[in-house]
């Protein structure tokens, strides 16, 4: 390991992927860091949990594997990247479980592919075959839902881009902003055709989503084991991620600055060179309140959808037979059922079919933006909502013998039409304070591959790091 031209302390606060990735990226730079978790436990967003015995994934489960930074990342840690058994997604909707159509984020690639599944009514196919290419569009941001209601009619964006917007955002298709979320789809649309643009996506080469054998909760609890090595410390005895360590306030110091670490009656100071917040945005606006207001605003304004992933396992024999039903299905909102997802776990990854034995894995997903209510539900409910799902869509109806439900209040940052240009607001006024960078799902893209890239690239900023 070389050191940076001037070895400092940092604090990374949050140890989620993002904290992790840019804490492990400063201490091979040679940086002295330390990493301040509220929470008891580190992962954020990638978490593990046992259900019938069998640990498997209750947060993120998959990565975009066509992006290289979460696949790099994981090879680099020596972790086994893996892909998924089987591909064929499905859409429940128009009451049946109907192949998923290849499709640009819902734009679909094949209307004849569309009809045949049977996603769109006779109407809605024949106003999509209509593409208003007089439709304006641009050089502002606008929605994804209405730029495709404008160019395709109502029903793509809601059978099609709602769901696919669902799974990654848990938000809704007519309040994300096109340029953050899919700025292909808008450059293609100032240009033409968006159904032509869809059509000509070259074919899928490799596999979009990868895995890691004993799930993606691995990725963060590799991370901090990589970090424990460098130190010669271990991830047990708190020297390199202080966990119960909520960070309640960062002022300026004459050199760098001063955190405040701990509960809010006995928070104890903490100086440090250089700071990076690898928090989500609501506690890194209150953080940044004092230092740099506007970035402050800015992040307090970015809205977040908050979730539910209900995990069963179900005796073998109990299930029906699964196997067209693939790696599980999306539900779009518009068709009103309680679930918004299921992935069949079992099916989808070698490793968890494996691990289950005789049992079988899967998971549902519910909430979307704007509907806390189903967070207000008791477990027992998220539970039952889901298996009465299960049932209608794929005529499950034995009892699981265990079940889990983890909530994810605020899990998901939606960015909003303007997203881009509030991003980078905030990057101007933090790049304005010397020593500091902020990182995570709130900026970039909220996937993996694009959180671990926004906290390289945090890390890059203030440690002295050649890209
Ligand atoms: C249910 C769910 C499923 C998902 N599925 C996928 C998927 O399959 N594929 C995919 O690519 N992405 C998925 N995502 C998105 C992805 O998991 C997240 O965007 C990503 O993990 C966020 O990482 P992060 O480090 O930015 O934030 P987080 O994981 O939220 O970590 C931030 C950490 O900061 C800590 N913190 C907050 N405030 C403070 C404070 N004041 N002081 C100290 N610490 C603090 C938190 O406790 C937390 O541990 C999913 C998200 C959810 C919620």
């Amino acid at each position: 390991m070389t050191g940076p031209a001037r070895a400092a302390r940092v604090a990374v606060v949050g140890a989620g992927v993002a904290g992790l990735t840019a804490a492990r990226d400063l201490r091979r730079a040679g940086h002295d860091v330390t990493v301040l978790e509220a929470a008891p436990r580190i992962g954020g967003k990638l978490l593990r949990a046992e259900v019938a015995g069998v640990t498997v994934d209750v947060g993120a489960e998959a990565m975009l594997a066509r992006r290289p930074e979460g696949v790099g990342l994981a090879a680099e840690l020596g972790l086994e990247v893996v892909h998924p058994a089987v591909q064929a997604s499905h859409l429940w909707t128009r009451g049946a479980v109907r192949p998923l159509p290849r499709s640009l984020m819902g734009v679909p690639t094949d209307l004849d592919q569309v009809a045949a599944a049977g996603v769109l009514s006779p109407e809605g196919l024949d106003r999509a075959r209509h593409e208003d290419l007089d439709a304006a569009v641009g050089p502002d941001d606008v929605s994804i839902g209405d730029l495709v209601d404008r160019r395709l009619g109502r029903e793509v964006t809601d059978r099609l881009v709602e769901p696919l917007l669902g799974g990654v955002y848990a938000g809704r298709a007519r309040e994300i902003s096109a340029r953050a979320a899919l700025p292909q789809l808008l450059e293609h649309a100032a240009r033409g055709s968006l159904l032509a643009a869809a059509a000509a996506l070259p074919p899928a080469t490799g596999p979009t989503f990868g895995g890691l054998v004993g799930g993606l909760g691995t990725l963060t609890e590799a991370l901090a084991e990589a970090l424990a090595d460098t130190l010669g410390g271990t991830l047990a005895d708190g020297t390199v991620v202080r966990t119960g360590a909520t960070v309640r306030g960062l002022a300026r110091t004459e050199h760098g600055w001063r955190l405040l670490v701990g509960p809010t009656t006995a928070a104890e100071p903490l100086d440090v060179d250089r700071v990076v917040l690898a928090t989500p945005a609501a506690p890194t606006a209150r953080l940044l309140r004092d230092v740099a207001p506007v970035a402050a605003a800015e992040l307090a304004a970015v809205e977040s959808a908050s979730m539910a992933v209900v995990t069963l396992a179900f005796r073998a024999a109990d299930l029906p037979d699964l196997t067209s039903a693939g790696s599980g299905f999306l539900v779009p909102p518009v068709d009103g059922r309680r679930i918004k997802a299921s992935t069949l776990s079992f099916a989808k990854w070698a490793w968890v079919r494996a691990a289950g034995g005789d049992l079988r894995l899967l998971r549902t997903s519910l909430g979307r933006h704007g509907e806390e209510t189903t967070l207000q539900r008791t477990d027992e409910e998220l539970v039952a909502d889901s298996l009465t799902d299960l049932a209608e869509a794929l005529g499950v109806l034995a009892l699981p013998v265990d079940s889990h439900v983890q909530r994810w209040g605020g899990g998901l940052p939606q960015y909003a039409v303007g997203h881009v240009e509030r991003v980078a607001r905030v990057r101007a006024e933090v790049a304005r304070l010397p020593g500091l960078a902020v990182c995570g799902a709130a900026y970039d893209g909220v996937g993996v591959p694009a959180v671990i890239g926004s906290a390289r690239r945090a890390a890059r900023d203030i440690g002295d790091i050649d890209a």
